[in-house]
């Protein structure tokens, strides 16, 4: 039969890997009201509790009042605003660099980059735990595509001997669903040796990591001749919406005239450049969002490990709880839940098989309060599901 799409979900149903979307009546706060229940999440990627402040709320009205809504066009016919210009010139001298581009998601910016940087006849590396944006846009290129082992510079160094034509090393900066940092300098240093080049998507590390909240390549220290091409989202730490890419004149010159994922699209609207300009201003000022942080993710770890919970090699508020099989991890979700909290469990295909864990994320705007009851909720729930094996 064509098409049997019954047979597909119940098939999906059935591995426990059918997804469900929790219906959200409230702003991203970690008090929110899901499904009509107030829950304390703990799976936001709002990591500096921006998305909620009154102040970009306020930026995002005003920008409404004097740009109105829509970006009406692409950014090479009309729809390149005042604000996306601004907002372009801030993320580069944030980031250090000559330039940088605006788009509208994250994803989008992936697909942008790769695909303008490589195609036929070159190769695309990649680490195998990549977001799948970065993933999908090495497939799309048409370059050599090759997935090298997870943060492994000897496998990176083994792949780019083989290499042909332009190669683009591509890396999450932090992992999205482990929380580990990639090992930028000694990937970069392989990749200098091979002349290939760096591109890196830092869309959990902008606004936690770095002392102004710069990101991985902040925290390491990095420039242009390690990373050439450099991505952020601004939907995470930003707590706004789209994303950039920020680089060379030239890189980001070719991404206006080659990359199609930026040409034929319609640009965001300019009320939401004005209020990440004023999220850009409180991620970089105001440090005690990532003080607070850090406070939380040390304690978290600290309280899990004396739970006997199997966490992850991470320093950033990705604090995952490595369950392996995905109906228990979706019995410990749900044990959760029960008891007032909300965090997702993530299973495959976006994490390997045998690898599903619970998501916890932290941010900012959790209390120290909010992050006991969460660790005293995982103390009685986690034997239950330990003990289920
Ligand atoms: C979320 C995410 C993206 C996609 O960004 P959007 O703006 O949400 O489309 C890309 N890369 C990584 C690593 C992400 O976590």
């Amino acid at each position: 039969m064509p098409f049997d799409l019954a047979a597909r979900l119940a098939e999906r149903h059935a591995a426990h890997l059918f997804r469900q979307r929790p219906l959200l009546d409230s702003p991203q706060v970690p008090l929110v009201q899901v499904d009509g229940r107030q829950l304390l999440a703990f799976c936001s990627n709002d990591y500096l509790g921006l998305a909620n402040h009154p102040e970009v709320i306020r930026a995002l009205q005003q920008g409404a009042d004097k740009w109105g809504v829509g970006g009406g066009a692409s950014h090479l016919v009309i729809g390149h605003s005042a604000p996306h210009h601004e907002l372009e010139e801030a993320l580069a001298a944030f980031t250090g660099r000559p330039r940088a581009l605006l788009f509208s998601t994250g994803y989008m910016a992936n697909l942008a980059a790769v695909t303008a940087l490589v195609g036929q006849g070159d190769t695309v590396l990649e680490d195998r735990l990549n977001h799948a944006s970065l993933l999908d846009a090495g497939l799309l290129s048409g370059a050599r595509f090759s997935r090298y082992l997870h943060n492994d510079a000897v496998s990176l160094s083994n792949r780019l001997r083989k290499a042909t034509g332009n190669t683009l090393v591509v890396t999450d900066g932090v992992f999205s669903m482990d929380g580990d940092l990639a090992d930028l300098p000694n990937l970069c240093a392989e990749a200098k040796a091979s002349n290939a080049w760096v591109m890196v998507d830092d869309a959990h590390g902008f606004g936690p990591l770095g002392a102004s909240g710069g990101g991985i390549v902040e925290h390491f220290g990095l420039g242009l001749d390690d990373v050439q091409v450099l991505v952020g989202t601004l939907g995470k730490g930003f707590g706004t919406a789209g994303a950039f890419v920020a680089g060379s004149e030239e890189l980001i010159e070719t991404l206006i005239q080659f990359a199609r994922p930026y040409i034929y699209t319609t640009s965001q609207p300019p009320a939401v450049a004005c209020a990440t300009l004023k999220s850009l201003e409180l991620l970089r000022t105001e440090g005690w969002r990532r003080e607070h942080l850090n406070k939380l993710v040390a304690r978290f770890r600290q309280g899990a490990a004396e739970i006997g919970l199997s966490l992850m090699d991470s320093p950033t508020p990705i604090q995952p709880i490595l369950i392996g099989d995905s109906e228990r991890a979706l019995k410990l979700s749900a044990l959760l839940k029960e008891r007032g909290l909300l965090v997702g469990a993530i299973r495959p295909p976006t994490v390997p098989v045998g690898s599903a864990r619970l998501r916890v994320t932290l941010s900012a705007a959790h209390s120290e309060a909010q992050l006991e009851q969460l660790l005293a909720a995982l103390a009685e729930c986690w034997p239950q599901v330990r003990d289920d094996a």
